[in-house]
């Protein structure tokens, strides 16, 4: 349908965390259909592989319980967000702001991709209150020093980060 209105939510996901379920949730509301981007991204360091950060991605998506599963999709991608977003047709480009520490970045990507893309639009959802002060960076160093991490992830994610640190 040409006038479906699709979004890309990209992101490294190492691993999905509570605040990006909930970019994902609210985001899926505001469009007919949401494509979660994983970015393969090697230069960051990821602990998971991008077919586990795809795999707990999807997971997670299963369990948010609501009525739009079925029109959000998650792929991996590499290269340029633009070309990924022509891609899959989509005019949005969805991120999350959590603080002012993010604003800085966010608005230069916005305005890179504005310059090569002026076509597609980037939309940034606040963080909820809930969630703003969670970040997969401070996850994995908390984990890391075998702190608990279960109000920031899920059960899954946080069992698989067990296996990976400690296992
Ligand atoms: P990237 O490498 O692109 O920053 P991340 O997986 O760290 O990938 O984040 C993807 C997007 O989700 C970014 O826009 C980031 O600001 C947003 N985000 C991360 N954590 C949260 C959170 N707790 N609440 C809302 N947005 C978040």
């Amino acid at each position: 349908m040409a006038s479906e209105k699709i979004g890309i939510y990209p992101g490294t996901f190492d691993p999905i965390t509570n605040g990006h379920a909930d970019i994902i949730g609210r985001a899926a509301r505001l469009l007919d259909k949401l494509v979660v981007g994983v970015a393969i991204n090697p230069g960051k360091g990821p602990i998971f592989t991008i077919d586990e950060r795809v795999e707990l991605v999807r997971e997670e998506i299963k369990y948010l319980g609501n009525a739009a599963d079925d029109r959000i999709e998650v792929r991996p991608f590499a290269g340029l967000l633009i070309d990924f977003a022509r891609d899959v047709d989509a005019t949005v480009i969805i991120r999350g702001l959590r603080a002012v520490s993010d604003f800085d970045y966010e608005f230069q990507m916005a305005s890179m991709n504005a310059k090569m893309a002026e076509d597609i639009e980037t939309v940034c959802l606040m963080a909820s209150d809930k969630y703003h002060f969670i970040a997969s960076s401070l996850v994995k160093e908390i984990a890391r020093l075998d702190g608990d991490i279960t109000q920031f992830v899920s059960p899954r994610v946080a069992e698989r980060l067990e296996e990976r640190l400690h296992g």
